[in-house]
């Protein structure tokens, strides 16, 4: 039968990596909700709706209907890629501009809207994990399982920055902690389906126990 399994947590603290490793062990299909978010800012910034803190709301709106996002399993990664209207976006999504910019677009209601629809089809017919601030609480409230993971913000940072290093890009530690912070801050106190742990969740903590445990764990709780 299908199976909905929900991951939500703070910034980096490994739900992607848990989410992927997860959907391999069980076959199904890995959805990182954060991407589609990290479209839609990415397509605003080339599109001159963002200047400074600004972001036209009006602009946005209307952009919204030429936005298509789209994943592709990539079997040389064994990843799924993120495209953006056909292009293949998954390096530009992740620059620090857009990590710099996506939670104010992604507090901003027609935006959540549209995304919330968009991932709900997508677990409509088949088994999915999806990651991401709300997947438990707004967009799959029946999930079959649901997790809130967390970890200390210099442990998610930690491995930001080491992400930023491998692909040579020159970010200081302190940019990518600030970043972790300020992200977390908006998500937290938004108006629009803030980021919080479901009743129903169960809390990973990700500084704590290795990868074989997580998912042994994750795997226990599914047979519960
Ligand atoms: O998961 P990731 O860190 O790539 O997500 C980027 C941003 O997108 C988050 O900081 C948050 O502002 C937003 N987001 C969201 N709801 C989701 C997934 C991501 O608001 N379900």
């Amino acid at each position: 039968s299908k199976l909905v399994i929900a991951i939500d947590g703070y910034s980096s603290c490994g739900k992607s990596t848990v989410a992927k490793d997860l959907a391999k062990l069980l076959n199904i299909i890995f959805i990182d909700s954060g991407a589609m978010y990290r479209c839609v800012t990415l397509y605003a910034l080339n599109n001159g709706l963002i200047s400074g803190d600004n972001i036209d709301q009006k602009g946005l709106k209307s952009a919204l209907q030429n936005i298509t996002i789209s994943f592709k399993f990539d079997a040389e990664s064994k990843t799924n890629e993120t495209y953006l209207n056909g292009k293949l976006v998954e390096k530009e999504i992740r620059s620090l501009e857009v990590s710099n910019h996506v939670s104010s677009i992604s507090a901003i209601g027609f935006v959540r809207k549209k995304m919330v629809e968009l991932q709900q089809k997508m677990g409509e017919t088949e088994s999915i994990v999806m990651d991401g601030r709300d997947i438990g609480t707004v967009v799959f409230p029946q999930a079959d399982l649901k997790l809130f993971m967390t970890a200390s913000p210099e442990i998610r940072a930690e491995r930001r920055f080491k992400e930023f290093q491998e692909k040579n890009e020159n970010i200081s530690f302190e940019e990518v902690l600030e970043n972790v912070k300020k992200r977390d801050h908006i998500d937290e106190t938004r108006e629009e389906s803030p980021l919080m742990k479901a009743d129903d969740a169960v809390v990973l903590d990700n500084g704590r126990i290795g990868k074989e445990e997580q998912l042994n764990f994750i795997v226990q709780e599914l047979k519960k």
